[in-house]
């Protein structure tokens, strides 16, 4: 109770008083252009992750260095996924295990810490990563592992409020960077391995309380300010029985927001359980019978009231964990086309219309898909009904249905780790993976709190040289310009400049910068950990910073298979890096 009061008065004074740091809807809006801050994730909440900073470029790249590195300490490492947030001197990162830092720009010194305090029994299903914070306002925002969204004060890391957005009990948990828009903190939720129900929810930002939630399988009803408000699609249009009321979708990667749309954009993830035999998705049938809506789609929602304005499913009928969750990113095409685009876990690239979802053209990303042999005119797969895994219950003892190789493997042609759009090339620079599995399903009922699956798997390289594959994309025909491949699988996010640098890193613990024509290295550093970060620029005092945070983890070293006994010679970390160009080696070749 103390804690509360005090929070509260913080809040009051913050209120009343006028502080200069304090950020608008108009600067988060403004973010991609005020290169002097970095105030959402994705650089801009497009999710462009383009830099219109020149001053590093091709030429100089070479004479970056280190400025200093931020350890964050303690005996938690595990993977560090974090994007860093920069605004009025202060960097702001989240950890492992629900830490969140502000870290004095300059110096690279603390200024607060705060660790969430984390109940026994949560249940994680991916390492106890988080993707970064949110910041509006006088106030810093994140989500942690006990499916919770704090706020804490900016200048001082006090808790301002903290809200349950689900049961951690029943597997919710949350990782994402929140998403703010018009005052809302937008979230989603993780836990689609335990039949959990996705959704996505929107608070008050300076209070915290729910303004709306929007469930995104069919069946379920929204809620606005208290009240019911509308069902999500149609009960029992494509889903069986009462399969929907546990049937996954977890959104658990946050969102985007397409200001030329008003319109956020979320993915939801696979539906629930694995075994796609119990969803009526085995068999094709009449219709969309077997679609299970909206799981493995990208959905588009209204930020004022919650409501679907549109959906486009990359994996109707998904049987194979191809979530659909990641990032869609808003861009404007060659023409001025209002346009939208995302690289699926399925291994297609899709381009969509901005104004509807409606589908414009899609591509493969990776070699070898296995499970489809293209889509149709309205970006729907055409399944390779033999690459399905098989039914249990087709078996002679009813308990392990026939083992099928797919490719690509449960954790994708891509995962979560994001795509760079430049404005400078036109292009999509796709962090992907070439890899595939055995596959092989079995009988689940659903139980509270226990993995949801019905599935068996082992994951395995495709190649002997490399699994990990950057490749620049043209959006507008699919065509690869360069790849760069990397031996062990790709988990880190990517970031692209006018300059015309490609930056990301590799779980060797390698960080580098590309030529954004050709992909040839011009720049790498050795972090001394895996990197599955996202990297950062922004300018200072007439130089340009870039950051990034080393720390090896993530879904491979847990999920991996064959591939994860491949890389478990990497060593843990927890480092965050900042490089800067001095200006006197600016000009210098
Ligand atoms: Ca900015
Ligand atoms: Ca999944």
């Amino acid at each position: 109770m103390k804690n509360l009061l005090s929070a509260t008065a913080i809040g009051l004074m913050l209120t009343s008083a006028s502080f200069a740091g304090n950020i608008s809807e108009a600067d988060l809006a403004g973010d991609q252009a005020s290169a002097g801050d970095v105030l959402t994730n994705g650089m801009g909440r497009h999710l462009q992750r383009y830099s219109p900073l020149d001053t590093l470029n091709k030429d100089n790249v070479k004479n970056l260095v280190p400025a200093w590195a931020f350890s964050l300490g303690g005996e938690k490492q595990r993977g560090q996924e974090t994007q860093p947030i920069v605004h009025d001197g202060v960097m702001y990162i989240t950890g492992s295990y629900s830490r969140m830092y502000a870290i004095d720009l300059k110096s690279g010194e603390e200024l607060w810490q705060y660790d969430a305090r984390l109940p026994e029994g949560i249940l994680p299903c991916c390492d106890v990563i988080n993707r970064g914070a949110a910041i509006y306002n006088d106030k810093v925002y994140f989500g942690t592992l006990d499916a919770r969204i704090v706020a804490l004060d900016a200048k001082t890391g006090d808790v301002v409020w903290r809200k349950k957005i689900d049961d951690y009990k029943a597997g919710y948990s949350y990782t994402a960077a929140p998403l703010i828009v018009d005052g809302l903190v937008v979230t989603g939720n993780s836990g689609g391995e335990f039949g959990i129900v996705g959704a996505v929810e929107a608070r008050d930002a300076e209070t915290g309380e729910l303004v709306w939630k929007r469930p995104v399988i069919e069946g379920h009803m929204g809620e606005y300010k208290g009240e019911p408000s509308t069902m999500t699609g149609t009960l029992n249009a494509t889903w069986p029985g009462d399969m929907w009321k546990t049937g996954g979708g977890a959104t658990w990667l946050g969102g985007s927001y397409d200001a030329r749309t008003d319109t956020l954009i979320f993915g939801a993830g696979n539906p629930a359980p694995w075994n796609s035999h119990l969803r009526n998705a085995g068999t094709p049938v009449e219709g969309n019978a077997g679609d299970n809506l909206y799981a493995a789609s990208r959905i588009g929602i209204d930020p004022a009231n919650g409501e679907i304005k549109w959906h486009f499913q990359t994996t109707p009928r998904e049987g194979w964990d191809y979530d659909g969750v990641n990032e869609v990113v808003a861009f404007d095409g060659p023409g001025g086309e209002q346009l939208l685009a995302t690289a699926d876990r399925n291994g297609y690239f899709y381009v969509l219309d901005a104004a509807d979802g409606g589908f414009v053209g899609g591509y493969p990303f990776v070699k070898d898909i296995t499970w489809s042999t293209g889509l149709d005119e309205n970006g729907r797969p055409l399944f390779v009904e033999e690459n399905r895994p098989g039914n249990p219950a087709d078996a002679a003892d009813g308990k392990k249905g026939e083992v099928i190789f797919a490719s690509p493997s449960f954790l994708g042609g891509k995962n979560w780790m994001p795509m760079a759009f430049s404005q400078n090339t036109g292009m999509f620079y796709v962090p992907s993976n070439e890899w595939g599995m055995d596959i092989w399903n079995e009988p689940i009922s659903y139980k509270k709190g226990a993995a949801y699956l019905g599935a068996g798997f082992t994951i395995k390289p495709n190649y002997e040289d490399h699994i990990g594959s950057l490749k620049a994309i043209d959006p507008m025909t699919g065509e690869w310009k360069w790849e760069y491949k990397n031996d062990a699988p790709l988990w880190s996010g990517v970031m692209t400049t006018a300059g015309g640098l490609v930056f990301f890193g590799t779980p060797e613990g390698k960080f580098l910068a590309l030529d954004d024509a050709t992909g040839e290295e011009l720049w790498s550093f050795q972090t001394g950990s895996g990197i599955v970060g996202q990297p950062v620029t922004w300018e200072q005092d007439g130089e340009q910073y870039v950051s990034i945070i080393s720390g090896w983890g993530g879904a491979v070293p847990l999920w991996g298979g064959e591939v994860a006994k491949k890389v478990n010679y990497l060593n843990q970390g927890g480092t965050l890096w900042t490089f800067r160009l001095p200006k006197q080696l600016a000009s210098a070749n």
